[in-house]
C-alpha cells in the first residue's frame, strides 16, 4: 500500500559505566560522576531509538539487522552516521521521515541545556527542520535501573510519508 503515513516506535537502553563517553543525539554530555554509556558503537542510546523507530516505520526490521554489533565495522561507530544511512535505506523502499518525537530516561545530568543542540543534530541527520524533532527528558525518580543510574534508556516515535 502506498500513500498516507506510517509510524514506528523505537526503544533502547545502554549500561552506565565509569570512564565511557556519554553521547546523546550526537552531543557529548558530562555526567557529574564521570559515567558514560557502554556499547559496541558510540552507544548513543537516543539516536539508536530513533534509528529503530525509522526502520520500523519503513518496515525494515531493526538496528541489529542493519548494523550488527558482531561487525567490527561498527565498533565505536558514529550513530548519527548510522542514522543517515538508515534514512537512505528507508528512502530506498519509498519512505522519508517527517516528524520525530523522543523521550530520554536519565537521572543525571539534566538535559535542558543540551536539548537544542541534540535536536539540531538529529534533525540535520534526517533532513528535517529543528521544529520537526522533539526531545523530552524524564528521570527514574530514584527507582529502577534509570533511577539507580545503572543505565540510560530512550524511546522514539518516527512518522514517515511516501517519498515524492
Ligand atoms: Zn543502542
Amino acid at each position: 500500500m502506498t500513500g498516507g503515513t506510517r509510524t514506528g516506535i523505537g526503544w533502547d537502553s545502554h549500561r552506565l559505566t565509569p570512564g565511557a563517553p556519554l553521547i546523546l543525539g550526537g552531543v557529548t554530555l558530562t555526567h557529574p560522576d564521570g559515567l558514560g554509556l557502554d556499547g559496541h558503537s558510540d552507544a548513543d542510546v537516543l539516536t539508536h531509538a530513533v534509528i529503530d523507530a525509522l526502520l520500523g516505520a519503513a518496515g525494515l526490521g531493526d538496528i541489529g539487522e542493519h548494523f550488527p554489533d558482531t561487525d567490527e565495522a561498527f565498533r565505536g561507530a558514529d550513530s548519527l552516521a548510522l542514522l543517515r544511512e538508515s534514512v537512505v535505506r528507508a528512502a530506498a523502499v519509498g519512505w522519508r521521515p517527517v516528524h520525530i518525537d523522543t523521550t530520554v530516561m536519565m537521572e543525571r545530568p539534566k538535559l535542558k541545556e543540551h536539548r537544542a543542540v541534540m535536536r539540531s543534530r538529529l534533525a540535520a541527520a534526517v533532513g528535517l527542520e529543528d521544529g520537526e524533532v522533539n526531545i523530552k527528558a524524564s528521570t527514574g525518580e530514584g527507582i529502577g535501573f534509570v533511577g539507580r543510574e545503572e543505565g540510560v534508556a530512550a524511546l522514539a516515535v518516527v512518522t514517515v510519508t511516501p517519498v515524492a
